[in-house]
């Protein structure tokens, strides 16, 4: 297999250089002294020891690998008043990704080696994460035609959907599944089957019933994913299931995954804290693909996410200018933002289940998503890079989006209280996201 493609990053901040980071807590284990030198975690120190080198002081705060984020809208090229691959870099930095996979539609689509060349080439300029190009399946995301798959996986790619468009031809992605095997990379479907969905509008049901908007049922997302389940199984393909949104998405996945089948999903922050009623309410802030479900489905998901069921949570960042998203219900776009908000929202939802273990935390947004991409990551042992991100989990703030790096306030948490605060983040050694709170806690050798 050929190497991932990846943009190199343009070091927002600066290197780290030689430093302890004093008594914080690996995965949210011990705490300790962790030297960082030469962009690698060079020693691990019991808590306390240090006197030397130029240090940090952070007691308690939670050390984690850096934030893997398989489902980034950057928006470059094409919607550049939403969203930048300069701005959407800080804002994932800002959440403590240190990693985006960036989805192949925008204008043009990502569906040849030139567009994929075009923004590596954006991101080692401007970008402040590191931006793995998603190419499209597709051709132009029309469902018609495959993309190059070969020429874009000897480019580099190792992920590739449609996203925002489902792949509907079960034939075309079956020939798809057949390439993705064949070449080892991953196939990620956004599962919404064009005839049940129609241009639903909201979650059937009451809150459909209620509004009067089109209805987009459960049955629209769960048929595809049973369809490519049994379709992946059958080319010995890695299949990977967007944002898994229903209890019977959550039903089929855990199926597939014990007769052994290669499927692997994700479900977004949004899906597993907001229901179907906020919807109902027609603030566009709330609309979204897919949609805010029913109660029912949100304990499923998170059921999923507690017995590892569902492998990773990923964004669906999907920034919109207010403009945009000021429109009728049904004229504006579907999505939501979610770089900066995500780590939040997950601690609050594992709080609520009175399940937060920063392990888990590390699983999901970072071992899990990067395993699934087959990129390397931290595990923040002896040796191995700085790429991490520090964690306050005693901090927490009310989400104001004038706050967010991202250039687009279509965040559904506004005015929400939400734990922890992400105080700096690091690839390789170099701040790519620091605060004023972490640059405090630099006056370690004075106490
Ligand atoms: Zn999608």
């Amino acid at each position: 297999m050929s190497s991932a493609v990846t943009s190199p990053v343009a070091k927002s901040v600066g290197p780290l250089g030689t430093v302890v980071l004093r008594g914080v807590r690996p995965l949210g284990g011990a705490p300790a002294d962790v030297v960082v030198a030469d962009g690698k975690i060079a020693e691990i120190r019991p808590a306390g020891a240090t006197v030397e080198l130029p240090c940090y002081g952070l007691d308690g705060m939670i050390l984690l690998p850096g934030f893997v984020d398989l489902h980034t809208h950057l928006r470059e090229p094409g919607t550049e008043d939403a969203e930048t691959i300069a701005s959407g870099t800080r804002a994932a930095a800002a959440g403590g990704y240190t990693d985006v996979f960036a989805m192949a539609n925008t204008d043009p689509v990502t569906d040849s080696p030139q567009r994929v060349a075009a923004i590596v080439d954006i991101a080692a300029r401007t970008a402040a994460c590191r931006v793995h190009p998603v190419a499209a399946i597709t051709k132009a995301l029309a469902g018609q035609q495959l993309a190059p798959m070969a020429s874009l996986i000897e480019h580099g790619v190792r992920m590739f959907s449609d996203d925002g468009k489902c792949v509907d031809d079960a034939a075309l992605l079956r020939e798809a599944l057949a390439v993705a095997a064949q070449h080892d990379v991953l196939i990620a479907q956004h599962a919404q089957h064009g005839q049940l969905a129609g241009d639903g509008q909201i979650n059937a049901g009451p809150a459909a019933e209620r509004t009067a908007l089109a209805p987009w049922p459960a049955v629209a997302e769960e048929t595809i994913v049973a369809r490519d389940a049994i379709l992946a199984a059958e080319a010995g393909a890695a299949l990977h299931i967007c944002h898994a949104s229903t209890a019977g998405t959550v039903d089929i996945i855990r199926w597939a995954k014990a007769l052994g089948w290669p499927v692997t999903a994700e479900v977004t922050p949004h899906h597993l804290l907001l229901t179907d009623e906020l919807a109902a309410l027609q603030d566009t802030r709330y609309k979204v693909n897919p949609p805010l479900r029913r109660h029912a489905d949100v304990a499923a998901l998170r059921e999923a996410v507690l017995d590892g069921t569902i492998d990773a949570v990923a964004t669906d960042h999907a920034p919109h200018t207010t403009a945009r998203k000021s429109q009728p219900w049904c004229s504006a776009p579907f999505g939501m933002t979610g770089l900066e908000t995500a780590l939040p929202v997950l601690a609050h939802v594992l709080t609520e289940a009175e399940a937060l273990d920063w392990t888990k935390v590390a699983e999901l947004m970072a071992f899990g998503p990067a395993r699934i991409a087959g990129i390397p990551t931290s595990a923040l042992r002896i040796g191995d890079p700085a790429t991490f991100c520090l964690v306050d989990p005693n901090a927490g703030r009310t989400v104001d989006p004038a706050e967010h790096r991202s250039k687009s306030a279509n965040t559904p948490f506004r005015g929400m209280w939400l734990p922890t605060n992400v105080i700096a983040t690091s690839i390789d050694g170099y701040l790519t996201h620091s605060t004023e709170a972490f640059e405090e806690a630099k006056r370690c050798d004075a106490r």
